[in-house]
């Protein structure tokens, strides 16, 4: 596998970011050493696609950012209306159909010290840009992933809910995913049930019912997640949100993963593990398919 060689990855020089309320070039687009982003990961962010010139539900990303922020006393200095319209400006000024956008609110600059009290006015930048998270052909023949020995974080310690610019936790996660050969792990809660990946919540088929860990597993309440459960209520396909464990995972059918940047992917190896029958199955090819359609109409 094609892995991540260190950084190739500089951006488009031609890229211009939503600054603060002026599209700017990527290069003079910066945040201060002393934004509390910075200093302590004190911020909240979202991640956004556009398909055919529309943004995916971008209602449900604004509302979680808005619930992000509230849940660490943030106060976003724009209007829900306003971002909207700053998104569609960001995705323009670089002509952006079918892309990928990052929507970040910093705390501000401030003091050395932790005091959110002590920061000026919060930043919100936008990214406009593309992304491909995993190659095309394992989308085709599904999925290697792992189980993780970092547990997401105690939902009483930083709750899986806020989209908060510190994702540590995930990263720890995904070191592990990277040292092992695969791109992504699956980190289980406080309680050894089956929680989330690293930047996509997780599903199981078992005799022809899906199956996913609850909110309460302590997860991110993905837009995508919400996505796929409705297509599978459409399709009249039984559902269950349940407490799911390793046995459940080494026993499934089938298991596929639903993030913004991933849509919906098939996993056909767990810890080495075939899963299923090794290849992706009827359900998640249909869901797949589903979802192409879903986005292909607007959402
Ligand atoms: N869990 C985590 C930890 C994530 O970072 C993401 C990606 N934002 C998801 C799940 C999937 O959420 P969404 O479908 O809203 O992108």
């Amino acid at each position: 596998m094609n892995f991540d060689q260190p950084n190739q990855y500089a951006p488009n020089p031609n890229l211009k970011i939503w600054m603060n309320g002026k599209i700017v070039p990527v290069a003079e687009a910066t945040i201060s050493i002393f934004d509390h982003c910075i200093l302590y990961g004190d911020g909240v962010f979202e991640g956004i696609r556009s398909y055919g010139g529309k943004v995916f539900r971008l209602d449900a990303h604004l509302r979680r950012l808005e619930d992000s922020a509230r849940a660490i006393r943030l106060t976003i200095p724009m209007t829900r209306e306003e971002l909207a319209t700053a998104v569609y400006d960001a995705m323009k000024a670089n002509k952006i159909v079918d892309g990928y956008i990052r929507l970040v609110v910093t705390r501000g600059v401030g003091t050395l010290g932790l005091s959110p009290n002590r920061t000026a006015c919060p930043s919100v930048f936008i990214i406009a840009d593309q992304i491909a998270l995993y190659p095309q052909e394992l989308y085709e023949q599904g999925m290697a992933v792992i189980s993780s020995s970092v547990i997401r974080n105690h939902p009483n310690a930083l709750s899986a809910r806020i989209k908060s610019c510190n994702y540590i936790n995930n990263i720890l996660a995904k070191i592990e995913a990277l040292d092992a050969g695969v791109y992504e792990a699956i980190m289980y809660n406080h309680l050894g049930y089956v929680a989330e990946c690293t930047g996509d919540n997780i599903f199981l088929v078992r005799n022809g019912v899906v199956q996913t860990p609850p909110i309460t597993a302590g997860i991110l309440e993905g837009v995508t997640r919400d996505a796929v459960i409705e297509l599978v209520a459409k399709r009249k396909i039984p559902f269950r949100e349940m407490e799911l464990t390793r046995h459940d995972l080494y026993v499934a059918d089938e298991c596929f993963l639903t993030g913004t940047a991933a849509e919906v992917i098939p996993v056909t190896q767990i810890d080495g593990r075939p899963i299923g029958t090794g290849k992706p199955g009827p359900i998640v090819r249909q869901l797949m398919a589903d979802f192409r359609e879903l986005v292909k109409h607007g959402g």
